[in-house]
């Protein structure tokens, strides 16, 4: 049991580092799904997903860089696998990091990412 979670541990981060070459899903169609219908990675805070291809895979929720705003797309670090999440508008506004939205509850309530 411990010896498949370090395996799938090393395997993950052997796909972070080498490569976009061995994401089997990278070129499949754009799956559009709901951010709030995905599992979560943890029971508390944070964006992140489990992937629902491979399920091995991380959704860590991206951001535009400067401004920090929720970006719709995303992609699976394991698997490579590209989702659109169509309820962004909805992550944005519970989002406290988001210029246009979120309150010091929702602060605490997401924890810091
Ligand atoms: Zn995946």
């Amino acid at each position: 049991m411990i010896t498949e979670m370090v395996m799938r541990i090393i395997n993950w981060w052997r796909l972070m580092r080498y490569g976009r070459g061995r994401f089997p899903n990278i070129k499949k169609p754009v799956v559009v799904v709901r951010h709030e219908d995905l599992e979560r990675l943890y029971d508390e805070s944070s964006y992140k997903r489990k992937c629902p291809k491979c399920k091995d895979g991380i959704l860590f929720v991206r951001r535009e860089a400067g401004t920090l705003v929720i970006v719709a797309s995303d992609i699976c670090c394991a698997c490579g696998q590209r989702f659109i999440y169509s309820d962004v508008e909805e992550m944005k506004k519970n989002d406290w990091l988001s210029p246009t939205g979120g309150s010091h509850e929702s602060n605490k309530k997401n924890g810091c990412n």
